[in-house]
């Protein structure tokens, strides 16, 4: 790290560089640190982070029940063990990372409250400058870096999204987003609508069932889920037989990845039957009169969207309590005691929860310019899923929708360190990603090919996302078992990427 002091406005900045910097301590950032200094140690590096700690969604979301919706043996990262229950609540996840802080000595590398505003690329200096505004004390942050790491995540973490509901000032009681959930909403006692049937509200409604007076889901069209026990077999026996928690975690891990490869299969090639098998497995789990063809048989293909895991079962033991309970309709109005559904039902609430998503956030919102023109990442082509059509010396980490995060982190964290390495060997001070004449012909697509993942989140914000080909090169592969090899075998040198 080296400093330097520039003036900005009358107050002096100090401008400090890096090799690299990294923007977010998510688990992606805290990964992307740990592969640096494993993989390329010297390299000088900084983790900006505009909350006041580390932990990222494992930070910001508070609801009640707040958990993993896939198994840690694969959400957890390759080079650390998981060592408790697959499905996992926000805060084992926080102490997990906490210790891979710790065990890598990450801390003195992180900076907190610091809001990134804007990062602008000069080709004449080869460098990034990222301006900070830091939330603690309102000064200004400058730093510049040869390489760039987003590691910002793929939501705005201020606010959720919530549909605008006509008459939703009418409504008497809390209106609550689980992403910005308060301390000190007392829901013991009271009836308690939560609007959405995606991961979050299978979450919170068995969360919250016990202590309300009734909880209700309402849903506007069903959602598959997959209720399994909260255990993992093959790593509690190898415990037994005191086998080295390395070898545990990626015993289970590879376990875990099998049988996921197995579920994507029979999906993609016998959706039928896959829909048939899953639905026959929910019903199982409700009581035999449940309206399972209403509120449990999805219309889209199993996998289009996320499947949401249920740790034993919690919302259809909640469901067969009668302590919660689920409505399929739509919102006609909010009144003062409640919903009013299409179906002319009102549904009476003290409070009422919109578990209805996120707003998706491109690059951490930042303004980005490229030698002093604003860069519309909408207007670039992806390499592989981290790299964009002439922004140089910068790589995002968009994880996987159809298997853990973090797989995807920890491939991206080799690559990038392999594409470091690449540009000391060859003395280039630039890389960028450029379309080869032969791609030239290829149609433009969008960053999702709707037909194959649709989840309402990237269908309202795909304008505002990086485009596609039909090309392995210049798409984002959701295919975990594909990747794991052709992203370490990708030839830097194949015309995609110019070093300079
Ligand atoms: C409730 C919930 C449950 C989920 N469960 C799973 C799961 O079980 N399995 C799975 O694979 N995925 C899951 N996901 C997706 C999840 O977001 C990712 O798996 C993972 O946590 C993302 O990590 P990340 O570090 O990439 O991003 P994030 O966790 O979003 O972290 C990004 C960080 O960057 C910071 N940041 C953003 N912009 C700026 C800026 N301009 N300046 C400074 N800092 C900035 C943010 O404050 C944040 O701390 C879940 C998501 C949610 C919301």
């Amino acid at each position: 790290m080296s400093t330097t002091v520039s003036r900005e406005s009358d107050a002096a900045v100090v401008t400090e560089h890096f090799d690299v910097l990294i923007v977010g301590a998510g688990i992606s950032g805290l990964g992307s640190a740990y592969h640096l200094q494993t993989q390329l140690p010297g390299r000088s590096f900084v983790v900006l982070e505009v909350q006041g700690g580390y932990g990222g969604t494992w930070r910001t979301h508070r609801y009640p029940g707040i958990r993993s919706d896939s198994d840690l043996y694969t959400f957890g990262y390759r080079f650390k063990p998981w060592v408790d229950e697959p499905i996992a609540s926000a805060q084992k996840i926080q102490r997990y990372l906490g210790e891979v802080i710790d065990e890598n000595d990450l801390a003195r590398h992180i900076r907190y409250h610091h809001h990134i505003e804007s990062a602008s690329w000069s080709s004449e200096d080869n460098l990034w400058t990222v301006l900070a505004t830091r939330t603690d004390s309102g000064d200004s942050a400058l730093f510049t870096a040869n390489f760039l790491w987003m590691c910002q995540g793929y939501y705005r973490h201020a606010e959720g999204y919530t549909p605008d509901w006509p008459g939703m000032d009418r409504f008497a009681g809390p209106i609550v987003h689980p992403q910005t959930w308060p301390e000190e909403l007392d829901y013991r006692g009271r009836r308690v609508l939560v609007i959405g049937s995606g991961a979050t509200a299978a979450t919170l409604v068995p969360a919250i069932a016990d202590d309300c007076a009734h909880v209700t889901m309402l849903q506007r069209s069903p959602t598959y889920f997959i209720s399994r026990p909260n255990v993992n077999e093959v790593a509690d026996m190898l415990r037994e037989l005191d086998i080295p928690e390395e070898w545990i975690h990626e015993i289970a891990r590879r376990k875990a990845l099998h049988d996921l490869q197995v579920l994507n299969q029979i999906c993609v090639d016998e959706p039928e039957f896959a829909r048939d098998a899953l639905i026959d497995a929910v019903r199982a789990e409700l009581p035999p009169d449940f309206d399972v063809e209403t509120h449990f048989t999805p219309h889209y293909r199993p996998w289009r969207q996320r499947l949401a895991l249920l740790p034993d079962g919690d919302l259809f033991q909640g469901i067969s309590s009668g302590k919660a309970s689920v409505v399929t309709d739509e919102i006609e109005t909010f009144t003062e005691r409640g919903v009013l559904l299409k179906s002319g039902r009102e549904l009476e609430a003290d409070i009422i929860v919109t578990a209805t998503g996120f707003n998706l956030s491109v690059l951490g919102d930042i303004s980005f310019s490229i030698d002093d023109r604003p860069l519309n990442l909408a207007d670039t082509i992806t390499y592989r899923g981290m790299m964009f059509t002439g922004v140089p010396n910068l790589v995002w980490i968009f994880g996987y929708f159809r298997a853990s995060w973090t797989l995807r982190a920890d491939l991206v964290g080799d690559f990038v360190c392999r594409l470091l390495a690449h540009m000391d060997d060859v003395k280039a001070t630039r890389v960028t990603a450029r379309l080869r004449a032969r791609d030239a012909d290829s149609p433009v697509l969008s960053w999702l090919d709707p037909e194959d993942f649709n989840p309402g989140y990237m269908m309202r914000s795909m304008h505002l996302m990086p485009h596609r080909l039909n090309l392995p090169e210049w798409q984002h592969s959701q295919d975990y078992w594909t990747e794991r090899t052709t992203l370490p075998e990708a030839d830097l040198d194949d015309g995609c990427l110019i070093f300079e």
